[in-house]
C-alpha cells in the first residue's frame, strides 16, 4: 500500500488507487457492499454511511479512483454518461445560458434542446475551434461553456486552455466531456477545466458490459454542489456496476495503448486507399487540429472516422465486415463500427448533418484489441468485396 496516491505515475495509480486492498480482510479487490442502508450503532454519532443513495463504500471507492486519475478534488458516479452530464447541467438555474460545441454528443444536444430549454436554460451551439465564435456567443447570463474534444464523429479539436481562458475572463464554468481521450491521454482539470464528464460505458469500462457515467470537479465548493445534486436527483450508479467499472478501469492504460497503436496504423492505411475519400484522426499529419491536440493530450485515441464516398458503400461495408461489432458505442476490447448517418445522428436533419461533415459515406471505427493485421484485412475484403 506504499505505492499509491498522488505522487505516483498514471499506470501505478490505475492499479494502486488506495482502495485496491480491503483494509478489513486484505482481500485483493474492493468489497461489493450490496446494502441499501447502514445500521446506526449510535444515533448521535456521525457515521460515514447511512443510506446508499447518499453514499456507499463501493461507489465511494470508484468516485475516489476517478478523482485521483483526473486530478480533481472529488468524483461522482452516475447511472450513465447522460446522468452525469445532466447532473452537471443541474448546476445551472432558470435564466442561465450555455455555450456548447456544435458537434457535441447527440444525447447532450438532445438534453439541451428538448429538456434544459423547457427548464429555462438556453444554449447556443458554436464551432469551438473558432474562438471568435465562442466570444461572440457569450451573453451576460452565460454560466457555462460545454466542450468535447476530440468531437464525434469528425474528431475536431478544441483548444482547451484557450476556452478556459475565455471562461475565466467572464467567470463562466467549463465542463468537458472527456469520454474519447480518458484521463490516460488527457487531463482537462490540469488545464483549468472545472468539471470533467465521462460516459464510462466506453473506454473506462472498456468491455461493452456496463452503462455508467462519471464526473470529477476541480474545487471543493463544486464538489459540495454536485453532491447535493447527485443525492437529490438520485441517479447514482449501482453497487455491482461500480465494482465492474473499477475492474475494467485497472487495465485502462494497457487497453488504450494497444488500441491507439492499432488506430494509428489503421488511419495510416486508410489514408493510402484510393477508394477512401477522407480519414479523420488527430494523429494524421494533415489533421487541422493536430498541433493543438498534441499540446493538450498524450495520444490520439482509438477512434478513426472515414468516408467511403456514398451511403451505399457504407452500408455495403457494414454488411460485409466480420471482425467489428456493428453497433452504436465505442471504446471496448472488441472493435466497433458505427454508421453515424443512420445511428447516432439519424435524428439530425440531413442538411445540418451534412453541414457538420457527417456525410452519408462516413463511418466510425473504434479500434479494439484484435490484431491490427486482421482488422485491416477484414476492412480490405469488406471495402472491395
Ligand atoms: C456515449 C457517450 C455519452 C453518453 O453516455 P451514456 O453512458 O450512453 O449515457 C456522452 N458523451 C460521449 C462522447 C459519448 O460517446
Amino acid at each position: 500500500m506504499s505505492h499509491h496516491g498522488e505522487d505516483t505515475k498514471f499506470a501505478t495509480k490505475l492499479i494502486h488507487f488506495g482502495a485496491e486492498i480491503d483494509k478489513a480482510t486484505g482481500a485483493s479487490s474492493v468489497p461489493i457492499y450490496q446494502a441499501s442502508t447502514f445500521h446506526q450503532e449510535d444515533v448521535d454519532a456521525h457515521q460515514p454511511y447511512d443510506y446508499t443513495r447518499s453514499g456507499n463504500p463501493t461507489r465511494q471507492a470508484l468516485e475516489d479512483y476517478i478523482a485521483l486519475l483526473e486530478g480533481g478534488t472529488r468524483g461522482f458516479a452516475f447511472a450513465s454518461g447522460m446522468a452525469a452530464i445532466s447532473s452537471a447541467l443541474m448546476l445551472l438555474s432558470q435564466g442561465d445560458h450555455v455555450v456548447c460545441t456544435e458537434d457535441v454528443y447527440g444525447g447532450t444536444y438532445r438534453l439541451l434542446t428538448t429538456i434544459m430549454n423547457r427548464m429555462g436554460v438556453e444554449s447556443t451551439f458554436v464551432d469551438m475551434t473558432d474562438l471568435a465564435q465562442v466570444r461572440a456567443a457569450l451573453r451576460p447570463n452565460t454560466k457555462a461553456i460545454f466542450l468535447e474534444t476530440p468531437s464525434n464523429p469528425t474528431l475536431k479539436i478544441t483548444d482547451i486552455a484557450a476556452i478556459v481562458a475565455i471562461a475565466q475572463e467572464h467567470d463562466v464554468l467549463t465542463m468537458l466531456d472527456n469520454t474519447f481521450m480518458t484521463p490516460y491521454h488527457q487531463r482537462p482539470i490540469e488545464l483549468g477545466v472545472d468539471i470533467v464528464l465521462h460516459s464510462a460505458t466506453k473506454f473506462l469500462g472498456g468491455h461493452s458490459d456496463v452503462l455508467a457515467g462519471l464526473a470529477v470537479v476541480a474545487s471543493d465548493s463544486l464538489g459540495r454542489r454536485m453532491k447535493q445534486i447527485q443525492n437529490g436527483m438520485g441517479n447514482v450508479l449501482g453497487i455491482q456496476d461500480s465494482w465492474l467499472l473499477m475492474r475494467g478501469m485497472k487495465t485502462l492504460k494497457a487497453r488504450m495503448e494497444g488500441s491507439e497503436t492499432s488506430a494509428r496504423r489503421l488511419a495510416g492505411w486508410l489514408s493510402e486507399q484510393a477508394d477512401v475519400e477522407a480519414v479523420f484522426y488527430p494523429g494524421l499529419p494533415n489533421h487541422p487540429g493536430r498541433e493543438i491536440h498534441e499540446k493538450q493530450s498524450t495520444g490520439y485515441g482509438a477512434v478513426v472516422s472515414f468516408d467511403v464516398g456514398s451511403g451505399e458503400r457504407a452500408k455495403q461495408l457494414m454488411s460485409r465486415v466480420r471482425i467489428p461489432l456493428v453497433a452504436v458505442s465505442l471504446g471496448a476490447v472488441e472493435s466497433i463500427l458505427s454508421y453515424p448517418a443512420m445511428m447516432s445522428h439519424a435524428s439530425m436533419p440531413r442538411e445540418v448533418r451534412l453541414q457538420r461533415g457527417i456525410t452519408d459515406g462516413l463511418v466510425r471505427y473504434s479500434v479494439g484489441l484484435e490484431d491490427i493485421e486482421d482488422i485491416i484485412e477484414d476492412l480490405e475484403q469488406a471495402l472491395r468485396g
